[in-house]
């Protein structure tokens, strides 16, 4: 359905007054296909590029280089009613609702408005509309439709967002830590409630999450990025089973699991994310890994593939599957 293709995103950057500019590789050479109906988890450590192949995917931010298609159709080409429906097609879930709800508009208007301008409804057919979509995600039309954003809980907001994007009919939403913000227990009513309209509505996710408990209630498919590339990818049992790569296996190591007497040792992963303005020779993650070698600093590790389509760039991943 969406299909990008050796994608590169480069951000020029000031870096000071006697500095000069620098260029910034935000992501770098990433292949992503999204299928209807599938949850895609992307995940990473803040700074790997995921939000920004997020906003690349929605078409709200222009790739360097690199192809992006929708059913078929280059975004290039995208013009007049496809690009109309591409806009309806494919929609956002932020963490912070703000981005998305305007705090001077009670909850009505706020599902209402893209009714009226993108599915061009009357006025009262969008408030019939609106307190159905309200209904939908769990909200009592008589009792929030009047609200202001502010007036309403985190996890509330997160339903209205969400309400309001299910308002153009998607066929794909790029959900973005939507509920990173959220406690545990308004996290799970969330995360339930978007597999329930997925069922429903045959929608498509590609969810973007620094929580891998998260990622690994929600989708099939998980692909890890780390400075700006995918270092490994596949079906999320098996990668969250038998990582191939250190940093995910650091990261599976890391979450929390909810019974204590069956938590291994984690293996912190060492020091911080390296600057993308200078990232590290060879493989970007020696500086950090456990495994490194001297191979590891000279050599870009390629990207090999083991079963189910499970693909690594290491050059010692099966050392790391064998734990
Ligand atoms: Fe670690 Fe080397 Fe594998 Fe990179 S290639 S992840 S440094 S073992």
């Amino acid at each position: 359905m969406l299909q990008g293709t050796n994608l590169i995103k480069d951000f020029r950057v000031r870096l000071g007054l006697f500095r000069g500019n620098a260029n910034l590789r935000a992501v770098d050479n990433v292949s992503i296909a999204i299928q209807p109906g599938e949850t895609v988890a992307l995940v990473g450590e803040s700074g790997s590029g995921k939000s920004t192949l997020g906003r690349m995917l929605l078409g709200l931010i222009p790739q360097t280089s690199g192809a992006l298609s929708y059913r078929g159709t280059d975004f290039s080409q995208l013009q007049g009613d496809a690009q109309r429906q591409f806009r309806a097609d494919v929609q956002a879930v932020f963490q912070d609702t703000s981005a998305s709800l305007n705090p001077r508009r009670r909850i009505g208007d706020n599902v209402e408005s893209p009714l009226i301008f993108n599915r061009r409804l009357s006025a009262q057919q969008a408030r019939s509309e609106s307190a159905q979509l309200l209904e939908r995600v769990g909200l009592d039309p008589k009792t929030f439709a009047s609200r202001f954003p502010h007036q309403l809980s985190g996890g509330q907001r997160q339903r209205v967002g969400l309400a309001r994007a299910l308002a153009s009919q998607p066929k794909f939403i790029v959900a973005d830590e939507p509920v990173s913000a959220l406690d545990v227990s308004v996290r799970a009513q969330i995360l339930k409630l978007m597999q329930e309209l997925q069922a429903q509505d045959q929608l498509a996710y590609l969810f973007i999450t620094h929580d891998l408990g998260v990622a690994r209630l929600i989708a099939k498919r998980v692909m890890v990025m780390y400075l700006g590339a995918v270092v490994e990818e596949g079906n999320a049992a098996d990668v969250f089973a038998r990582p191939a790569h250190p940093y995910t296996h650091a990261l599976t190591l890391a979450a929390p699991v909810p019974d204590p007497a069956r938590a291994r040792p984690a293996r912190h992963l060492m020091g911080d994310i390296p600057s993308p303005l200078a990232p590290p020779t060879g493989c970007r993650f020696h500086p950090r890994c456990p495994y490194a070698q001297a191979i590891c600093k000279t050599e870009v590790p390629p990207v090999r593939e083991f079963e189910n389509g499970h693909r690594s760039a290491c050059h010692f991943a099966e050392q790391v599957r064998a734990g």
